[in-house]
Formats: structure tokens, sequence, C-alpha cells
């Protein structure tokens, strides 16, 4: 049964650094709800509500502040999707804890309270429907991450350059068993379309969580 006042988290972990995107080697903790309202085919993440545990927005912050050791005040909240559970009470007691809060959505449902960074990361259904996603006047995208794959191609970067006009722009080559042919699409779309940088998962590279 839902409680009232709670969060359904999957886990809490750090300290660590942000592996991706425009704040990469960024030392952080890390926030991961449980949930999503996507089921992609290839997801490796474990956002099932099994093993997940409900607690409060102050149960939250005092495990953030234990683990945030050196004092980074950056927590990374993810999922699963975490718009589904983000709301103003958690946004209000982590920014009174001092945490500088940077979140990582699919962009497929508005956040019910303000972030300091709002990374969407678009899943491959979404390339060639991008009416489906939130766009620019409904969230404040500050960053628009593709993770490249064989569906990704120039025209896909042009929808989302038209649809996140104001984001910064990444591509990040998907590591599965065919790694090595999407990290040379990706080097070749990011050398003919300059306005898109290089993001890897350096956490996995330097084999932190
Ligand atoms: S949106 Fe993300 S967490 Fe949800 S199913 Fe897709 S890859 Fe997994």
């Amino acid at each position: 049964m839902t409680k009232p006042g709670t969060y359904l988290v999957k886990e809490i972990f750090g300290p660590t650094i942000q592996g991706e995107g425009a704040h990469a080697g960024r030392p952080c903790v890390f926030l991961r709800f449980a949930v999503c309202n996507l089921a992609c085919t290839w997801c490796d993440t474990d956002f099932s509500r099994a093993g997940a545990e409900r607690i409060t927005a102050s149960e939250i912050v005092a495990r953030l502040v234990e683990l945030d050791r050196h004092g980074s005040r950056m927590v990374v909240v993810t999922g699963g999707e975490p718009a589904l559970q983000w709301d103003q009470t958690l946004c209000s007691a982590l920014r009174d804890a001092g945490f500088r809060v940077h979140m990582e959505s699919n962009g497929t449902r508005p956040l019910g309270a303000p972030v300091d960074w709002l990374t969407v990361s678009p899943k491959p259904r979404f390339h060639g429907a991008r009416d489906r996603l939130l766009g620019a006047t409904e969230l404040s995208v500050s960053e628009c991450k593709v993770v490249v794959d064989s569906t990704v191609d120039k025209t896909t970067l042009t929808g989302y350059e038209q649809h996140y006009p104001d984001a910064s722009r990444y591509l990040q080559p998907c590591m599965d068993d065919q790694y090595e042919q999407h990290l040379s699409r990706t080097i070749a779309l990011i050398t003919e379309r300059p306005n898109w940088r290089l993001s890897l998962q350096l956490h996995k590279i330097v084999g932190l969580p």
C-alpha cells in the first residue's frame, strides 16, 4: 500500500562520480527511484519494485548527507523514471540540505518541482515520434543525451536539435555487444555534426557504480 509522504526508492549510493554528459567527472551521490512508465527492450536498469523501499524525504536526505562525506552536495536523481515521484517536498528537503539536483529523465512526464540540471535521454521509440515527448515549452531541458545505436542517424539529430533548441547536446555509444560499431557511428556523427559532443560512461570505464 502507498504511504503518503513517502517515495519508492530502489537505491541510494555514493560517493561516486557522474559518468555521463556535461558534468562527467564530478563527484556526487545517487538517488535511484523505482518504477518507470516505459519498458524499453534493451533497458539494463533494475527499476522493479522488488527490493525497493518506501521512505520519507527526510530519510532520503539523511542517507544522502551521510554518503556525501566529502561534501560534493551534488545528487543525481534517476530511475526508473524519476519524474513519476519528484515533488516539491523532496526538492525542498534536498535544497535545504545544500544539494544541487541533477535529474536524468526519459522526457515523457512533467516535473512536479524544479531541478538544477535536467538531462533528457530520449529512447529509440521517440526518434521518429518526437510529438510524444514533452518539448521545450513544457520542460526546461539542460542537456539532450542520445544513446547511439543503429537507430540513430543525422535525421535523428536534426529532430532533437529542433525539439530542444537550447539544450547541450551529447551522443553516447550504447554499451551493448555491438559497442565498437556504435562508437564508430557516434564518432562519425560528431565529426559531421560538431554541435554534438561525445559522452562516454566514465564510471563504467573506471569501475565505479
Ligand atoms: S526509460 Fe530508461 S529506465 Fe525506463 S525502461 Fe527505458 S531505459 Fe529503462
